[in-house]
This record gives C-alpha cells, structure tokens and sequence, in this order.
C-alpha cells in the first residue's frame, strides 16, 4: 500500500534545530560540532565534563538534570550542581577502590538513580563504563563481564546472590562490587555503596582522558548471533551531542524523556549523555511499561521531546487513541523512535492519535548514535527511516563485478546499508574480536548487515537484516514488508515473518501473528489475514502460512528474534539466547 507523505506544518518548523536543513548540512563539520562542546579545562576530552560538571559550573547549576520517578510515584530530583558532587562521590569511592584509568566498571542495575552515577562517576574517574540488563541471567552476565575484563561492578544485594556469587571466583580481576542496597548483612565481598559514597569527598579533578580514550563498551543486542562488545571513545560525546539536537531536536530548556532501558547502547547514548550535554532534564522511570502510567509521565512532567521504540509504540496502538485524547499533552513537541523498523501504519496512528507522527530513526550499537533520522524540520514518509544526518555519508551497496562494494545505480535497488567511516562515536572496535570487527569493512564502507533502498529523494528504506531476507522464487522478500501489511489489518497486534524451505520456491513466507483482545485465532481469522495480505503484496510476497502466537521471542531490547522464530521451526539448536526475553514456545 502507498502511504500518503506526512507533510509538516509551518509550526512544527518553527525552532527546530534545523530551520534551514539543507543549507545547514552543506556547511556541516563535525568539527564545528566539536566546538559546541568546552573540552578539559588545560586540555583533554571527558564525556562526564561535557554533561554534567560545565553545566554544574555555570547557569544551569540549580537545573533539575535528572527527575527520577519511582514505581510508586515518589520522585528524586539531581540539579547539575548534585549530579556533578554525586558523581564526584563515586570517582572518588573507585579511586580508594584502586579502580583507575581505563578499567572496566560495570552495572547491573535497572532503571535506579545510582546507575546514573555511576555511568558519569566512572567516566569521571577515566574508568570504562558498561551497562548490562538487569533482567539477564546469571550466564550473560558472567560471558560479558569475563570478555570485558570486569574491574568493578555496581549492583543490588539480591541481584549479586543470584548472579554474580555462583561464579564470582572466576573472574579473579573483579576487585570490587558496590552494592546500591546494602541490607543489614552486606553479601560477603561486597561494598556498601551508599556508606562509601557518604564517606567520600564530593570534589574531584576529572580525568584527563584524551578523545580517543576507551569510554563506554556495549554489547550488541544479539537479535542474529552471539553478541559483539563494541567499545567506544570519549570522541563520542560529539556524536551524542549533536544528534541529540539534529534528530531529537534537543533544546537546552526541553523535558527529554527516553524510555529505553538502560541496559543497552540508547539507554545511554540517549538516556544519559545526549540530553545531559544539551542541557535539558531527563526523566526516568524506574517502573516497566504500563500505557496508562507513560501517559500520566507525558502528561505530569510536561515531556517535550519523547523517544521510544516500536515495540512500546504497538502495545500502544492496542489500547487505542481514546486515551491519547483524555490527557494534556501539549508540552509534548517530538517523538521518535528506533529499534526496529517502524510500521508506516504505526506512523499514521500517531499522526492521527496525537497530532504528530513518530519521527523513526536508524542506528546500532556499532554507530553509536542516530545515523538515520526524520528530523523535525522534514516531511515524513511513513515506513521510511528518513535520511541520513549532516556530517553522516549512508549508501546503499552491492557487490559489483569485480568483487567490489559500490553504491547501488538505481533507486530503490536493495542492497547493503553502508556508511562512510569516521564520524566520532563509530565503534572503535569489538572487544577481543579482530577479525569479526574487520569484517564489517569493505572498500572504504562500514557495512551494517541491514538491507535497505533508497529512494529518488534521498529517503531511506529498511528491507531486513541482511540474515532474516526471504528468497522465495526468485524474489527477494523483507520480512519488514509483509509484516507492515499484515500490520494494516485490525486483529493484528504483533507479526514476526521468516522464510522456511520449500522445494519448488526455495523458501516460503510464513507469518507469526500476535493478534489484538477480542479477536479468534480461528480458521477464519487465518484465512482473512492470508487474504488481506495476498490483497496487499500479491502472491509472490504474501506468507503461504500464519501461525497464531501470544507473543513473539524478543531480544531485552524489544527487537524481534526472527531467528529464533526460524530455528524453532526447522527444529535446530537456538543458538545464542542470552538476550531473550521470556516468550512463549
Ligand atoms: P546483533 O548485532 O547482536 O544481532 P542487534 O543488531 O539487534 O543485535 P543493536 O545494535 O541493538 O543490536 O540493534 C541495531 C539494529 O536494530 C540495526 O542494525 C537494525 O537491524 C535494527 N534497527 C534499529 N533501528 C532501526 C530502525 N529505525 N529501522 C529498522 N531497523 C532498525
Ligand atoms: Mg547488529
């Protein structure tokens, strides 16, 4: 189906951080962003300075940084000035640790207020920061801390039983692990933190670490294998920064809400540095998602700038835009999205729901910041991740003739995604994993393992990954694709499609759907969706079979696991599952 272009309004051009966009990204240096930033103070690049202690030292010392909400509604306010005393505390707690300049410091935490200190307290101190999922299990948890080289780690009393205890031992450089919840009987081996941090100084001389110093090291979300540790470099704030501004039209005085967990790359690449460094406040909300209570949070804290992630934005759609309507959202100004692709039929439900779409953007781990975006200041072709950033080189690549990657000649020709290296939070490498990261390189690209087109105009089309793309009789089908039009339909909620073999074709398209309250998934049903897909993408593309589901394998980060779907059916082993979410069989 063509969606209809959602064409902006003169007022939602109106002080967007990019008025005049072209003219703007002509004249783009990422060394003009860099001047945005103040640098050390004699010398040096800190991501910790850069969004806390030079807003701490100026105006906006007394403004709210960070509004915590807890699950039961309390909230906990840091100014600057706090933040910047409180993460000084916790430089100072892993200095007398003898934690120091470039050691792995890592959380396992949820959403709670001392992660935040943590993450900047360590890069404060020159330490390297990486967050882990709460929910994961005991395995993950050791397999990313050993590939690391954990030094420290910062955690709750009852996460580090179940988690850390059994096999503590094994991992013989873990010298410390703070704990954010210290009971009256502290786990052997254990530091209270809270008692640290009160004995510690709350003055410190942040770290002179240089640009290309090791800042931040994330593991990919392991939606197609076994996931990579990117590491990334104190350079990257440049990228946060300015991304912040450009795709999330980030302005200092804005309420920024991410809803992202913190446990992988946008819960701080977006949940920590970029609306720190831009001046805003951040919200945080220690509760999982619940639509009645994130609509109340838009509504309450008066959220300028919302950016979350398709999963959260289907879970919405179910419940419908009569609750949209029931509450004030008029502070709300920006929304945008990423993660997965974002269905075109989403898009127009938001436009719809509350007067403005969804604003999809494009990244990875491995770029470390948007890459992709619809920016503010843009007319919005739903389906489509928008186009490239200023400063940002993206192209659509094939393998031509002589064995080569070249950008593809025609639009809306599918290929690889690819982009020109050398913006500043590109992943510097994968941890212990030389070849996998040369891998990645070709001809002077960086190649994502994303399909995607790009269309006359410069837009950009997600396909598939590059591993979950269907060949089936001769076409080469994007699970995306059919999972949008059976999307369109009103029973769905959920689809995950995949290829399974087939004599004739190669492959068939098979469909998983999670369908919505208040509908049967009878006979009927099936027959209706194979109809109305058929209807919408010819027979060619449409799945051949639907399976119901209650709900779909996911990754910790809300990505569905199409491999897993695929595993399960052709009954091989599911490989890596560390970053599964519970889901039914
Ligand atoms: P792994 O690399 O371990 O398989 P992963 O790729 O899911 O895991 P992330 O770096 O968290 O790990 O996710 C980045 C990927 O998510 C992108 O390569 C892309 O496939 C998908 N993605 C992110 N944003 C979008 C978007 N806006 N549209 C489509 N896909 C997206
Ligand atoms: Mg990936």
């Amino acid at each position: 189906m063509e969606w209809a272009p959602i064409h902006k309004r003169p007022e939602d051009y109106s002080g967007a951080n990019l008025v005049d966009y072209p003219a703007f990204a002509a004249d783009f240096s990422w060394n003009d962003a860099r001047a945005q930033l103040d640098g050390l103070p004699g010398g040096g690049l800190n991501i910790a300075h850069e969004a806390v202690d030079r807003h701490a030292a100026g105006e906006k010392a007394d403004k709210i940084a960070l509004r915590w909400i807890g699950r039961d509604g309390e909230t906990r306010d840091f100014t600057y000035a706090q933040l910047a005393r409180e993460t000084a505390r916790f430089a100072n707690v892993l200095q007398a640790h003898g934690i120091g300049n470039g050691e792995r410091v890592y959380s396992l935490l949820g959403r709670e207020p001392e992660l935040y200190i943590a993450a900047l307290g360590t890069l404060k101190n020159g330490s390297v920061f990486s967050p882990l999922f709460s929910a994961f299990g005991p395995e993950p948890v050791k397999a990313r801390m050993t590939i690391g080289e954990a030094s420290a780690l910062v955690t709750t009393a009852s996460l580090y039983r179940r988690k850390i205890a059994p096999w503590r031992q094994e991992l013989p450089g873990l010298k410390q692990v703070f704990i954010i919840d210290a009971p009256d009987t502290l786990p052997e081996g254990t530091v209270d933190l809270t008692t640290a941090m009160a004995d510690a100084s709350d003055s410190f001389e942040t770290a002179r670490t240089r640009p290309e110093d090791m800042a931040l090291l994330h593991f990919t979300s392991g939606t197609t294998g076994r996931p990579k540790g990117a590491v990334h470099v104190h350079e990257a704030v440049v990228a946060h920064h300015i991304t912040g501004r450009l795709a999330l039209d980030l302005h200092p005085d804005d309420v920024f809400w991410c809803t992202a967990d913190p446990g992988w790359v946008t819960g701080t690449s977006y949940g920590i540095i970029s609306p720190l460094t831009n001046g805003a406040t951040m919200i945080v909300d220690q509760a999982e998602f619940d639509a009645a209570r994130w609509y109340r949070i838009l509504q309450d804290q008066k959220v300028n700038v919302w950016y979350t992630a398709p999963t959260a934005i289907r879970m919405l759609m179910r419940i419908g835009s009569d609750i949209v309507k029931e509450h004030d959202l008029s502070a709300l100004r920006f929304m945008a999205s990423v993660g997965e692709p974002l269905n075109p039929e989403a898009v127009v439900w938001s436009e719809e729901a509350f007067g403005m779409p969804f604003h999809d953007n494009w990244w990875q781990t491995e770029t470390g910041g948007i890459m992709i975006a619809n920016y503010r200041a843009m007319d919005v072709r739903p389906g489509s991740m928008g186009k490239p950033l200023p400063g940002v080189t993206a192209a659509v690549v094939e393998k031509g003739e002589d064995g080569h990657m070249r950008p593809v000649a025609e639009p809306m020709t599918v290929g690889e995604l690819a982009l020109e290296p050398g913006w500043p939070s590109m992943m510097r490498a994968y941890l212990h994993e030389e070849e996998r990261y040369n891998k990645s390189f070709a001809d002077g690209w960086y190649l994502s393992g994303d399909l995607a087109m790009r269309d006359a105009d410069g837009y950009f089309w997600f396909v598939g990954r590059a591993d979950d793309v269907i060949k089936s009789a001769g076409h080469l089908i994007g699970p995306f694709e059919v999972e949008s039009a059976l999307m369109e339909h009103p029973a769905v909620a959920e689809v995950g499609v995949i290829g399974i073999p087939d004599e004739a074709a190669g492959e068939i398209v098979k469909a998983y759907v999670a369908i919505k309250k208040g509908h049967e998934p009878d006979e009927a049903l099936r027959k209706e969706l194979l109809g109305h897909a058929r209807k919408k993408l010819g027979p060619a593309v449409a799945p051949r079979e639907i399976a119901f589901r209650q709900n779909l394998p996911k990754t910790r980060s809300g990505k569905i696991m199409r491999r897993l779907l695929k595993a399960r059916e052709l009954g091989l082993p599911e490989g890596d599952t560390s970053t599964l979410e519970s889901d039914e069989k």
